[in-house]
């Protein structure tokens, strides 16, 4: 399979990092889910840890879900008008995360950013947008600078066919560093129309916003009449039922949301103050629109995953988060492999460092190298985690016993691996 995918489709695949490649290898073609498990083309039965990048928390094939769809599709796939879902949608966002009024559905988290800056650029009259280095915020030419994500897993520092002029509207400062943001502002304060950033860093590995740093990024933007975003695509609605809001509670002026509103079809959103929100088309001269945006079948999907998201959701998240770090802990401690267990809420994953990990410059000093022996041991005995040593592990709410077992059988022949590594040569 991976031979003719590779003949139709570059790199054969359709996002990067599925291919495997900094941990060698082929990718698995999975057809099958269920629950915490995954099949492939060639029948091997997978624990899944990546649950689709974070949209699968209640397990795959939800019924409720796999329900709403069923229901949804037979009533027609698209009509390209509004429809009572996407009221119903939005109004469970509004519900969930206090600080936004209004909503917007699009199709990927990549738009759902892309429109925000835009809005944000159009409310200030600012050109300017300051980003951290290994926060990803989809592919958006502007945001591609210093991204984590597939160009951290391909060591990509930015990517051809970004323009100058795109590149220079975008100022890139190091993550938990509040004193390099307050520089930026002293020097381009009057320029920056936004800082956007993940509430909590998921693509560089999981990096929580130390104390203090997002409300430091509240206050830097209010005294500067920027507007801050806060890219809740990855940690929206799985690492609480508000999303990161949910943890700390600072306020964004605009959010971004994907995955887990989405269900697992395509579906996303951006949202926020109503001030802002009500400058978009057509309310507003902001142009923004999409032929498919609030698919009634996403839109079904993404209500059910949310319903289903429900206290015990979040608790049970929680749990096998915890149950599965103590488990990866263990095991690398048992054969002294340097590490780290880095957690920001209920995503976590591992750097293989001596050192804490708050940044992209200490994420990437990890030993990389230990990384494909770990990975593909786990693999091998029915384990499916991240192939990437900058992603976050990814649990969902229907992990059971038998899956944790899967798991702590497989670990101690993937921590023996991860400290046989040897660094390449000129490493
Ligand atoms: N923002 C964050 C924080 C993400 O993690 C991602 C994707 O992983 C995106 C934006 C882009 O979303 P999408 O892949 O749906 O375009």
């Amino acid at each position: 399979m991976f031979d003719r995918a590779v003949e139709v489709t570059p790199g054969g695949v359709n996002s990067p990092v599925r291919a495997f490649h900094s941990v060698g290898g082929s990718p698995r073609f999975m057809v099958r889910g269920s629950g915490p498990r995954l099949w492939d083309a060639d029948g091997h039965e997978y624990v899944d840890l990546v649950s689709s990048w974070g949209p699968m928390i209640n397990g795959h094939a939800h019924p409720d879900v796999v329900g709403a769809v069923r229901e949804a599709a037979t009533d027609g796939l698209s009509f390209g008008t509004p429809g009572a879902g996407e009221i119903d949608l939005a109004q469970e966002i509004i519900d969930r995360v206090e600080p936004v009024q209004q909503v917007r559905l699009v199709n990927s988290g990549t738009e759902a950013t892309m429109s925000s800056v835009r809005l944000a650029r159009a409310f200030t009259g600012r050109r300017k947008v300051l980003k951290f280095a290994g926060c990803y915020h989809g592919h958006v030419d502007s945001l591609l600078a210093g991204a984590g994500s597939g160009l951290a897993t391909l060591g990509l520092p930015s990517t051809p066919g970004v323009t100058g002029a795109q590149a220079a509207d975008t100022i890139v400062v190091p993550y938990n560093d509040l004193d390099a943001v307050r520089g930026a502002f002293a020097e381009h304060g009057e320029d920056i129309a936004c800082v956007i950033t993940e509430a909590a860093a998921g693509n560089m590995g999981a990096v929580a916003p130390q104390p203090g740093f997002n409300a430091g990024l509240r206050e830097i933007t209010r005294d500067s009449g920027a507007l801050l975003i806060m890219d809740e695509v990855m940690t929206g609605f799985r690492v609480s039922r508000a999303g990161w809001f949910g943890v700390d509670g600072v306020a964004g002026d605009l959010y971004t949301f994907g995955k887990v509103m989405s269900g697992g079809l395509p579906a996303a959103a951006f949202g926020g103050r109503a001030d802002v929100m009500e400058l978009l088309a057509p309310s507003g001269p902001v142009y923004q629109a999409g032929t498919l945006a609030g698919n009634p079948v996403a839109v079904a999907a993404g209500l059910a995953n949310l319903r289903a998201a429900d206290a015990d959701a979040y608790a049970a998240l929680d749990r096998n988060s915890l149950r599965l770090g103590d488990l990866l802990t263990g095991a690398l401690t048992e054969q002294g492999v340097p590490h780290q267990l880095s957690r920001a809420g209920n995503m976590l994953s591992v750097f293989f460092s001596a050192e804490p990990v708050h940044d992209f410059e200490q994420a990437q000093q990890q030993q990389t190298w230990r990384f494909p022996g770990f990975f593909h041991e786990l693999l091998a005995r029915g384990v499916y985690p991240p192939p990437s040593a900058f992603e976050c592990w990814f649990v969902n709410a229907a992990m059971d016993d038998a899956a944790f077992e899967t798991i702590e059988n497989a670990l101690p022949h993937a921590a023996r691996a991860a400290a046989a590594a040897t660094p390449p040569p000129e490493a």
